[in-house]
């Protein structure tokens, strides 16, 4: 068995925990900004350092590959995202480009023979915080690959498009030409010149630390549905009009997500998830009654036939007066359980076992790269545990030991792909 390097990953835990620090504990790097350049930089100095040839495509994705003993031999990629969302932790996606560099310098250090050229990447704007959609750059690349409905929200135009949150006159068309990273179309992963993907990632939930396990054999990513639910009444003034006769969209709203709520629970699916994480209300002045909100709901699971029930529950919110007011209800989007490729599964199962490293099957509740990648080469993921379950924070915390394991098992997992795939 192969053993990565405890030092070394916390070298790059620190440097990488620089560029964008936002000076307690945390970063915001967003995609193209100044600091993703620099993370950009920092990779593809080391990464060359240690002889690995450096590409880039024409959406800024980053490869650096060692080439295998087999010149004819398609890739063996492995990599994650470099942008954080605001006020980031220091593991969301980066952990997944250090360890795939981890790999790479392990290979190096100790001449492990390998016939398939190895990469490690980065992959542009995942976490789509400063130009939406999320996993854009994954969504452009595997675009002809993935199902007409997601594809339809990832056209190369409208993404090149996509206006800045924060500077609404910048695209991301513009800050990817400005990057320096910006390079050849024929550079993009494909199946021509991948065999296949890993992608290590920080859990972002407790499962691992509440089992007490180190790593995640992740297997699929769940099924998901987000609906719209919107409520019209009738604004008016907050002190002259009798209670009696309002059409108060926010106290709709309110009762409909208490509804959903004991409806989807009385349905006792265990594991299911779901929430309201969005909410829209006009026209949001304390002296009005609002007269519209729009919130969405959000509901994951792996199997299609219970979360069909879940959706039948959103569904019947429609058409129902609520305190008044006129609903209608909306399929946003959704996607089935894209399940991982069995074979390299087994081999992440198998390096856990043998490097004895604490592990177990589970879900990805969240979507990652991987999961569009999926769609057009065999690909898998690998869980770290992550402290408190807590992500998209700046107290998102992995320790340097799970890290390295998560780091340790890819690299086994790699290898046996490497002698036993195709
Ligand atoms: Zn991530």
């Amino acid at each position: 068995m192969y053993q990565c390097n405890l030092e070394r990953m916390k070298d790059k835990i620190k440097t990488f925990s620089k560029y964008g620090d936002a000076g307690h504990g945390g970063i915001t790097r967003y995609s193209l900004s100044q600091e993703a350049i620099m993370a950009r930089d920092e990779f593809r100095r080391r990464m060359e350092k240690i002889g690995a040839i450096i590409e880039m495509d024409d959406v800024a994705n980053v490869y650096a590959t060692l080439p295998g003993s087999d010149i004819d031999a398609k890739r063996i990629s492995m990599g994650s995202h470099a942008d954080s969302v605001k006020n980031g932790g220091n593991y969301d996606g980066i952990l997944g480009v250090i360890s795939a560099m981890e790999v790479l310098e392990t290979v190096v250090e100790n001449n492990i023979p390998h016939r398939h050229p190895l990469t490690a990447m980065i992959w542009t704007n995942e976490e789509g915080s400063l130009f939406p959609p999320a996993m854009m750059s994954s969504g452009i690349v595997c675009y002809n690959y993935l199902p007409e409905e997601i594809r339809k929200n990832f056209k190369y135009e409208d993404m090149m498009a996509s206006q800045s949150v924060l500077e609404h006159e910048i695209t991301f068309g513009e800050a990817l030409k400005k990057s320096g990273y910006m390079g050849k179309k024929e550079n993009r992963i494909s199946p021509e010149n991948t065999m296949c993907v890993f992608e290590t990632h920080i859990e972002q939930g407790p499962i691992l630390e509440d089992t007490g396990n180190d790593i995640g054999v992740v297997d699929c990513v769940l099924g998901m549905f987000n609906y719209r639910i919107k409520f019209y009444g009738q604004t008016t003034h907050a002190g002259t009009f009798p209670m009696e006769k309002r059409k108060d969209a926010l106290f709709a709203a309110a009762q409909a997500i208490c509804y959903l709520h004991e409806k989807i629970d009385a349905l006792n699916i265990p594991g299911l998830v779901y929430t309201t994480g969005e909410i829209v209300c006009h026209p949001c002045v304390h002296t009005c009654v609002p007269d519209f909100v729009d919130f969405s709901i959000d509901a994951r699971y792996e199997n299609s036939e219970q979360l069909k029930k879940v959706e039948e529950v959103v569904q019947s919110c429609a058409n129902k007066e609520w305190a008044g007011c006129r609903c209608e209800v909306k399929l946003a989007w959704n996607r089935d359980t894209v399940y991982w490729d069995k074979r390299l599964v087994e081999y992440v199962k198998k390096s856990a076992e043998e490097l004895k490293i604490k592990h177990q099957f589970i879900h990805s509740g969240a979507g990652h790269d991987a999961q569009f990648i999926s769609y057009m080469v065999p690909t898998t993921m690998i869980f770290v545990q992550s402290r408190g379950g807590l992500s998209h924070c700046e107290d998102e915390y992995s320790t340097p030991e799970h890290c390295t394991s998560g780091a340790t098992v890819m690299l086994n997992a790699v290898m046996k792909a490497d002698q036993d795939f195709e």
